[in-house]
């Protein structure tokens, strides 16, 4: 760092992406994009005309993607703001629902990015245990009188809460922010948009990166009370307009108008999950119960961070994390039924060295 960085900034642990290695050396298990491509529909959006219109800016208001959303959720275009990601819509949300005096609870295990958002954006955390088995008990969260994020279903561990939860935790909040970061809802989870008129208070975050195929567009939607989303609109107002580029705002529409394979790709995300899920537990591998496209899983027979060395000597890139409560797990992204197949393969063998 130079000597000119601030003393907030040098403070500041920046978060670790998984490895995005830019050859096509590895089965890439690690990141949990989808292994699938994005929708026909969507090649066919992004046309030769579209990439010509870069030379204008596209619309700040994105206002044929709001409607395209809006339908799809049965919510109002007012209901609902794209991101650049949504790691920009959670950022927006942090910075328009807390501040020095205002802290964000989270579990101790959760997305890495909640914590490095408030370092950057002097929140301070209040991070509230999972319990033993990774599960989260709502009534830690009751009355806090803070703003909370919860992913739903939950990374790296993929369980999830049932919607009645949540709901007890927004009826326990009414004067805070509850953010449901709902990334892998698509795989299983149980969704809290339809909840969006009823709590004033909620605020659910989408993305295109895990069940739409389109994570290198960075796209994701904010949705919520029309206030709330008026407030994160102030916020991106006041730092990038144009957040959204214009051919990111032709593949999204044309993500979410193709329902039929959207509903086929995650379809056999989840068959070939449960028949990874058989395989590890085969092996003698304990897996948690996961609602996401990817499993958390570990073993007695060798210590995570070895199996995560050697998989990659192999070929094969899973994401591991150095917390102490999780060292010796993997997470392990679902991928075709091929890839897994070669997961397993891999596996095998260093578990017999
Ligand atoms: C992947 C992920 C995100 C970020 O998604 P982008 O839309 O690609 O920015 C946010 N939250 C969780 C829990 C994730 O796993």
């Amino acid at each position: 760092m130079s000597k000119y960085l601030s003393n907030t900034l040098q403070a500041v642990t920046p978060y670790t992406p998984g490895e995005q290695p830019q050859d096509q050396k590895y089965i890439k298990l690690n990141t949990n994009e989808s292994p699938y491509p994005p929708s026909p529909a969507v090649l066919d959006a992004v046309s030769r005309a579209e990439v010509e219109k870069l030379r204008l800016y596209s619309d700040p208001a994105c206002a044929d993607l709001l409607q395209t959303a809006a339908k799809h959720f049965g919510l109002q275009p007012d209901q609902i703001m794209p991101g650049n990601g949504s790691d920009e819509n959670l950022f927006f949300a942090l910075r328009a629902f807390c501040d020095e005096s205002h802290p964000l609870a989270y579990a101790d295990i959760t997305y890495g990015c909640y914590g490095v958002w408030c370092g950057l954006l002097h929140i301070p955390s209040d991070i509230v245990p999972l319990k033993e088995d990774f599960t989260l008990d709502p009534a830690d969260y009751y009355g806090r009188n803070e703003t909370i994020v919860i992913a739903n279903p939950n990374a790296p561990t993929g369980l999830a809460l049932p919607r009645g939860a949540i709901e007890g935790i927004l009826k326990a909040n009414p004067n805070n922010v509850v953010i449901v970061d709902e990334a892998y809802v698509d795989f299983g989870g149980e969704s809290c948009v339809p909840l969006i008129d009823q709590y004033e208070n909620l605020l659910v975050i989408q993305t295109f990166s895990k069940s739409r195929q389109l994570a290198g567009a960075r796209l994701g939607l904010a949705m919520g009370n029309a206030k709330l989303i008026a407030d994160l609109n102030r916020v991106k107002f006041s730092l990038n307009p144009y957040n959204i580029n214009r051919l990111t705002l032709k593949a999204g529409e044309a993500a979410l108008n193709d329902t039929a394979y959207f509903d086929k790709t995650r379809a056999a995300i989840i068959e070939t999950r449960a028949w990874t899920k058989q395989q590890l537990e085969a092996r003698g591998f304990t897996c948690l119960d996961s609602r996401s496209n990817f499993l958390f899983a570990s073993t007695e027979r060798k210590n995570g961070a070895e199996l995560y060395k050697k998989l990659k000597e192999k070929g094969v890139l899973v994401r591991h994390f150095d917390a102490p409560r999780i060292a010796n797990w993997l997470r392990v992204t679902i991928g075709t039924p091929e890839e897994m197949q070669a997961l397993l393969a891999a596996l095998d063998k260093i578990l017999e060295e």
